[in-house]
């Protein structure tokens, strides 16, 4: 068991930051813009009825993955750059262009229905080196990034006004990626959004119509769907879903009811997740010469609301948007206005593919990933030494 130290500082703009593992030290450049965000707000669509988060200032966010071949600027999540100028292993900093924030401002009266953007948007850094993925992180860094997970839900959850917490990843410019560097985000949600609310009344209505829990109904036939499974792993099962929206998309579902959020997990199962997410990276990142873009999200139960939702198991799910190398999927006309996917591919045909390769490419002597356990450094949250730039 690894154990990685968690320091909290604080930028000059009042956003946290969570330095994990060795202490560097260093001090925080006074870049910051103001904190400020008056535009932002929640807007009620009644047709749909479900809300709409307006967030303008999110435009002006920085754009460096190369799309015409010109050397693409600074990366800033690099060391030197203006979130972490000094050394660090891994790192968690709210984002500088949020679309919620946990002090929301007051939301403007207009012609209809408007709410406050409550909730709370932040970027993890997997590692400070600039090029890898899931699939290329050291055993001890890919389990600290499942800590790091783990560690950032449980705080997020402390939150009572807190609906949702989503642990994500937008990887390659097919999903509009912005930044290259190997990251993801996580944004807690201060109201629960559609499809996750989608999701707990048809776990619901599943237990009211037959009595068990959905989601232990889904890792079954999962698991015993050789036709669908991409690679076997104790805790987790890891297949092309029997519906999939998106080709080559895959689910990491944990088996154990009442494993429904990262916080759940035991130290084992923690271990499985790591080994399953460097297994299904790693087939993507073979599929084709070059890594398949995918979105990437870690679906953790809602907050029990209307009734406990216990029938909720913790699931990572990718979402690559490619069918081939050249041929991309968008969302387009009829899944827009409708909702109906139509998806391209045989899900049992993509499953052998994915199979076939995660078979050719896992290393024989791959051993599982070690699972890290969070110090954090207990003491008031140090504000950051400001440097004049
Ligand atoms: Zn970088
Ligand atoms: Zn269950």
């Amino acid at each position: 068991m690894d154990t990685v130290e968690r320091r909290e500082l604080r930028h000059p703009d009042g956003r946290r930051l969570y330095v994990y593992g060795t202490d560097h030290g260093g001090a925080l450049p006074h870049t910051s813009q103001d904190g400020q965000w008056p535009a932002l707000h929640l807007r009620h669509d009644a047709l749909r009825d479900r809300w709409v988060a307006i967030s303008p200032a999110r435009n002006t966010r920085p754009q460096t993955a190369p799309s015409d071949g010109r050397d693409a600027p600074a990366c800033p999540l690099c060391v030197g750059g203006p979130e972490l100028p000094f050394p660090y292993d891994a790192a968690v900093f709210e984002n500088r262009f949020p679309s919620l924030l946990p002090d929301p401002p007051r939301p403007p009266d207009l012609e209809a229905a408007t709410a406050p953007s409550l909730g709370r948007c932040e970027v993890v850094m997997y590692t400070s080196k600039h090029t890898g993925s899931l699939a290329t992180l050291t055993a001890e860094e890919l389990a600290r990034v499942v800590a790091i997970w783990a560690d950032r839900s449980e705080d997020l959850w402390s939150d009572e006004r807190i609906a949702a917490v989503l642990a994500f990843e937008n990887r390659g410019e097919a999903v509009g990626a912005t930044l290259s560097h190997p990251h993801g985000q996580i944004y807690a949600f201060g109201h629960l959004p559609p499809l996750l609310e989608e999701r707990v009344r048809a776990a619901q209505r599943h237990r009211r119509h037959e009595g068990d829990c959905l989601g232990c109904r889904v890792v079954d036939a999962d698991a015993a769907s050789a036709a669908r499974a991409v690679v076997s792993n104790p805790s987790f099962t890891v297949a092309v879903p029997f519906a999939p929206d998106w080709p080559f998309e895959v689910h990491i579902r944990a088996k154990r009811h009442g494993a429904r959020r990262l916080p759940d997990l035991t130290w084992e199962e923690r271990r499985h997740l790591a080994d399953a997410l460097r297994d299904v990276v790693r087939t993507y990142d073979r599929c084709y010469d070059e890594p398949m873009a995918y979105l990437m999200a870690c679906q953790q139960a809602p907050r029990d609301g209307d009734g406990p939702v216990d029938d909720w198991h913790l699931s990572f799910e990718f979402f690559p948007p490619n069918r081939a190398p050249d041929k991309t999927k968008v969302r387009a006309t009829v899944e827009t206005a409708t909702g109906l996917f139509i998806n391209d591919t045989d899900p049992e045909v993509s499953a052998s593919q994915l199979r076939e390769v995660a078979a050719r490419t896992r290393p024989v002597d791959a051993s599982l990933p070690p699972a890290a356990r969070i110090h954090r450094i207990v003491g008031p949250v140090v504000d950051a030494e400001i440097t004049p730039t």
